[in-house]
């Protein structure tokens, strides 16, 4: 016997060692999305099947090589379980619309089908829990859902889901274990999902009684961080409950569900414990309520206040946010910068495939006049400019940063472009991906810290990296899908008396 410490601060559990050697079989998998209900388009196949800032869509075996060491929830699964482990597909797109009827069939049955093929003892597998569809509300409750139909309802299922899971009680049901990210910039993937395998061992071991709670108001985006409070204490609050495990998502907003919202999971073997533990977290956010505040400034006084700063400053583009729905395409800060005649700023990454393709055809120190971003037209126009193309880039580079370190990155054509008679270069890229790496800049040989302003398109997960170099952030606002403000968000199905 000996003891094995689940994660700083929680209890230790007497595992035997000969029995975890025993030959528990588990089948493991990964679907992620995050659903904006409110973003324009579909979240294709092709969109899961892609490289992004994560792996491409990876099956069977060729798993074990493509995650190891990565900060991704199966890593960590795969690092802590000592069962025996049977991985059948894994895929995720980046945040975006409504998760099309193909992509979650083609994908759900991938994981149902190679479940009921290997019939393990039990199932893991790392989700989002915020993927919505035309057809279910809540993506994630029915891949378990037909998980349970061809295995029995008494069949295991862990899963690790993402801090900003809209969690229905209909999944907290079905799902055995969950563990949920604790950090916001998310840096403990890996850890989340080692604790699912901790949790999963000890639910089939000994068994767990499990307590959900539902928060009875929305927290805006940019008011998550676990960087500043009030969530950065509850999250240390978290870490130091003694339970087997309790855990908090903070919801993401824009999706138009009754599941939206902040929820809490709590598992113990006693179940007035798993009761007590998940009250205790809720008195203590539904307390903190006041003090969510979601920092929004306008474009124009971010710039002002940048300006009369000593660089670098900091300005993120959060409703224009690629990690959470955006379109990434918007110009409304870029004109800004223009018309505040600023003389030293980086923006990235603008996407723009049609302008990265016209500037590598033009080649290096070509003059060209482009339509820049709003290629959608959901929420800007084209801006016209008149540009010189000084870097090019096939957008192939791997990531330093916290959140995403050691993974492979593919934006497709990148293009370096200085905005002439200003001092403004923008990066534009082909595929769409939110900035949470300071090598988004470095790809295209810009420093990120040699420059007065900063401009990102990410809500919050870029603070992990770039706080390093500057801790002069303005949240500015600037139309996009992932609207911060929760008041202009035109919802229609959330369940009653929630407040936002
Ligand atoms: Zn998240």
């Amino acid at each position: 016997m000996r003891f094995y410490l689940a994660t700083k601060g929680e209890c230790d559990f007497v595992i035997n060692t000969i029995e975890r050697k025993s030959m528990i079989r588990i089948a493991i998998a990964g679907f992620q999305h995050e659903t904006n209900t409110f973003a324009p388009g579909e979240t294709t196949l092709d969109q899961f099947t892609r490289q992004g800032s994560w792996p491409a869509l990876t099956r069977g075996k060729e798993i074990f090589q493509v995650f190891e060491g990565l900060n991704i929830p199966i890593s960590g699964f795969i690092d802590s379980s000592k069962a025996q482990l049977h991985p059948i597909v894994w895929a995720m797109a980046e945040p975006g619309g409504y998760v099309s009827d193909d992509a979650f069939d083609e994908i759900s049955n991938e994981i149902v089908d190679g479940i009921k093929r290997i019939q393990p003892d039990a199932a893991y597998l790392d989700l989002h829990g915020a993927m919505v569809t035309h057809q279910f509300d809540d993506g994630e409750a029915e891949i378990l859902r037909r998980i349970k139909d061809a295995m029995g309802e008494d069949f295991p299922v862990a899963i690790s889901l993402d801090l900003h899971a809209n969690i229905s009680s209909q999944l907290f049901e079905l799902a055995n274990v969950i563990t949920i990210y604790r950090t916001y910039p998310h840096v403990d993937f890996f850890e989340t999902g080692a604790r699912a395998a901790q949790l999963l061992e000890f639910e089939m071991k000994w068994g767990l009684a499990k307590s959900f709670r539902q928060v009875d108001f929305l927290i805006p985006i940019t008011a998550q961080s676990t960087e500043y409070e009030p969530a950065k204490s509850i999250y240390h609050e978290i870490l130091q409950v003694k339970c087997t495990s309790v855990d908090l998502a903070m919801g993401f907003p824009p999706a138009d569900i009754p599941s939206c919202g902040a929820s809490i999971v709590a598992y113990d073997p006693v179940l007035e414990e798993a009761d007590a533990k998940a009250d205790y977290i809720l008195q203590l956010i539904t307390g903190a309520e006041a003090k969510f505040d979601p920092k929004l400034v306008s474009a124009k006084s971010a710039i002002l206040q940048a300006s009369s700063l000593a660089g670098p400053v900091i300005i993120a583009d959060p409703q224009d946010n690629p990690g959470a729905g955006g379109t990434g395409d918007t110009t409304g800060i870029l004109r800004a910068l223009i018309e505040a005649e600023v003389t030293d700023a980086v923006m990235a990454v603008l996407h723009d495939p049609a302008s990265a393709k016209a500037a590598k055809e033009a080649g290096i120190d070509a003059d060209l006049a482009l339509f820049l971003g709003g290629r959608e037209r959901f929420y800007s126009e084209p801006m016209s400019a008149n540009v010189r193309v000084i870097a090019l880039s096939d957008g192939k580079f791997t990531c330093t940063g916290p959140v995403a370190g050691g993974s492979k990155a593919d934006l497709g054509t990148m293009a370096r472009l200085q905005i002439k008679n200003t001092g403004i270069q923008v990066v534009v890229g082909s595929h769409r991906c939110q900035n949470w790496d300071q090598e988004f800049f470095r790809v295209v040989g810009i420093e990120p810290a040699d420059h007065h302003i900063i401009c990102v398109k990410s809500a919050v997960h870029f603070i992990a990296d770039y706080k390093s170099i500057s801790d002069k952030i303005f949240f500015a606002i600037s139309p996009g899908a992932n609207l911060c403000d929760l008041s202009q968000i035109p919802f229609s199905r959330l369940r009653p008396n929630l407040r936002f």
